[in-house]
């Protein structure tokens, strides 16, 4: 009988994983190292990544990255091919909110989380892509956000720059189908965080009242997601968006 899904299923691979220093990133870097890929973990908090890099099991490293910036990234990618040999999975997990009602948010503030949150995806993908269609295979998957499709009052920025990601997806799992490199997005609901750690008490329970499943994901709900996407098990799975949200949005 064929084996439905594969043990260690990502043996011999090389994961880029940005904002991997914590929170999601941290988890998804874990998982996929468990798996058996070996890890670039990427953070613009270097020591945060090294620390990471240092619990996993398989020769990953660190890889001091600030996404925002494409010499940064390019840098990044570079230390990453020289090191590992090879990226075939970029995962686009760094992300930052910059909270506040339209009327009072600042051309800074709409700035930062553009930046941060699109423009360094697209910096990552444009890097990444390089070695990927060389090797004749990839995966990309990009965190976005339930808040990308639903809309939250206060995060406008930050709706905006997850939107995108998924416009950027679809474009790009469309442009790389024929270089055998899938393009996805996983898009988390209420997910406990550092960064939602960081919400007043009501806005928590507020969010918790719309998730039938009735708790916060945790980020290891989100890695799985993310090791199934990068695996050979969704070889065919392309320009898809896969909600992790405890059925929040649907
Ligand atoms: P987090 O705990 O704030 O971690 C984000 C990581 O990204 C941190 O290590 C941070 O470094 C790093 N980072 C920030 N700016 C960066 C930059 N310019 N370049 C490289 N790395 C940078 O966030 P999280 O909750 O794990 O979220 C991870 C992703 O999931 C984000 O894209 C977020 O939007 C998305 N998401 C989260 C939730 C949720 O409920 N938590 C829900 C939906 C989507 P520093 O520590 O130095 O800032």
């Amino acid at each position: 009988m064929e084996q439905i899904l594969s043990d260690r299923r990502l043996r011999d691979s090389v994961a880029l994983v940005t904002g991997g220093g914590r929170g999601i990133g941290r988890a998804i870097s874990e998982a996929l190292a468990a798996a058996g890929a070996r890890l670039a973990v990427a953070d613009i908090d270097v020591v945060a990544a090294q620390e990471v890099a240092d619990e996993l099991p398989n020769g990953s490293i660190s890889v001091q990255m600030d996404v925002s910036r494409p010499v940064s990234v390019q840098e990044g990618v570079e230390r990453t091919v020289e090191r590992l040999g090879r990226i075939d999975i970029l995962v686009n997990n760094a992300g930052i909110t910059r909270d506040g009602l339209l009327m009072r948010m600042s051309e800074d503030d709409w700035d930062a989380v553009l930046d941060i949150n699109l423009k360094g995806v697209f910096n990552c993908c444009k890097a990444a892509v390089r070695p990927m269609i060389k090797a004749r295979r990839g995966r990309i998957i990009s965190i976005s956000s339930v808040v990308g499709t639903n809309g939250n009052p206060g995060q406008a920025n930050y709706a905006a720059s997850k939107a995108g990601i998924l416009g950027l997806t679809r474009s790009l799992a469309r442009e790389l189908a024929g270089r055998n490199i899938t393009v996805n997005a996983v898009a988390p609901g209420f997910i406990a965080t550092e960064m939602t750690d960081k919400l007043p008490e009501g806005a928590r329970q507020a969010m918790l009242s719309q998730v039938p499943l009735g708790r916060p994901g945790t980020p290891q709900d989100v890695a799985r997601a993310v090791v199934f996407l990068a695996s050979e098990d969704a070889s065919y799975i392309t320009g898809q968006v896969l909600a992790v949200n405890g059925g929040m949005a649907m």
